[in-house]
């Protein structure tokens, strides 16, 4: 793990990539327990935009009042293709000089965390990551924040959506979000009582589905929720409508939950998370660890090197698609 030497006075943080419910009781933790510990901190807005442009503002303990049950990030977030430009970065660190700040913690998914880790190897920034991402596709962490609130709030709309499917005697196919992870989509389907779940790496197939729904049809079930992870290009669903329409004759209708899933008060889980990962991070780089990620290990918290957590692959929980398949009598 990699260590720096130098005190500590001022800590920058910054929320980057994709906003997730739980990112603001992060934030919380991180000023209060900084504050705590006599340090001061910054707030750098909107991801490595406010890197580049220097866009910093203190932070007190009273600012960070009311937030933890709020969904988004106060700090703002955004992607910045320019931060992929060496010039750009070496920018970026002549800001953090500029502003005496001198280390960094970074809430975002895994290309932020390729940005902070660049940080650290280029320019010796020292950097601790705490996962925030509702696709909980970050190798080295049980859980993200973000991912239960929007496994919580997908499961709402599925509860509201079987009611429909029941009283029409419907196949639905709803539509989740997790780029290329099949997380959100295996909680959901699980916790949903779903038929079927489709994600980028389950071997699912239409034929397999449409004979799920046939079987299903035979002992007398109606109504069929399936699930289908966005992967690359959201949309899919439809296609997987198209095909089930055709080879079953049977009225497929979808339904796609879209960025509802981002949004939201996040769940005390989410909260706790944050808070807990928000502390470790600090205590962290008060011990001069740096360039890792702050992950959970059975519930304990840990620190994970930024090399691999972004260079590893957290593979969907395929048995809880299998079981989820089974349970689906
Ligand atoms: P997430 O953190 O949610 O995975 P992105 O993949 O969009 O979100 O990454 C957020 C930002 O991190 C990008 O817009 C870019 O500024 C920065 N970033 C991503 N990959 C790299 C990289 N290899 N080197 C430097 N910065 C990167």
């Amino acid at each position: 793990m990699a260590q720096f030497q130098k005190d500590i006075r001022k800590i920058g943080i910054f929320t980057s990539g994709g906003d997730a419910p739980g990112m603001n009781a992060a934030i919380r933790a991180v000023v209060r327990i900084a504050t705590s510990r006599n340090l001061e901190t910054v707030g750098i807005l909107s991801g490595y935009i406010g890197l580049i442009e220097g866009l910093f503002r203190p932070l007190q303990t009273r600012d960070m009042g009311n937030i933890i049950q709020r969904g988004g990030t106060i700090l703002k977030t955004g992607r910045s293709a320019d931060f992929l430009k060496a010039d750009v970065r070496q920018q970026a660190v002549e800001n953090l000089k500029r502003a005496g700040i001198d280390a960094l913690v970074c809430i975002g998914g895994d290309g932020s965390f390729r940005g902070a880790h660049t940080l650290w190897t280029e320019h010796q920034v020292p950097v601790v990551g705490i996962p925030g991402t509702i696709d909980n596709d970050i190798f080295g962490t049980d859980r993200t924040i973000g991912f239960d609130t929007a496994v919580n709030t997908a499961l709402g709309a599925i509860d509201k959506i079987r009611d429909t499917a029941d009283s029409h005697d419907r196949v639905f196919i709803v539509e989740v979000m997790g780029r290329n992870s099949g997380f959100i989509a295996s909680w959901v389907g699980l916790a949903g009582g779903a038929e079927e779940i489709f994600t980028p790496d389950a071997n699912t197939t239409v034929d397999k589905a449409v004979d799920r729904i046939r079987e299903a049809q035979k002992r007398g079930k109606k109504s069929s929720i399936i699930i289908a992870a966005e992967g690359q290009k959201p949309g899919r669903a439809y296609d997987l409508a198209d095909a089930i329409r055709k080879k079953t004759g049977l009225d497929a209708k979808v339904c796609i939950l879209g960025h509802q899933q981002r949004g939201g008060s996040p769940t005390a889980n989410d909260r706790i998370l944050a808070s807990r990962m928000g502390a470790a991070a600090v205590d962290a780089l008060l011990k001069g660890h740096c360039d890792v990620m702050v992950g959970t290990d059975r519930d304990q918290l840990t620190l994970v090197s930024l090399e691999q957590a972004t260079s590893q692959e957290k593979k969907t929980p395929l048995d809880y698609i299998q079981l989820a398949n089974w349970l689906a009598t």
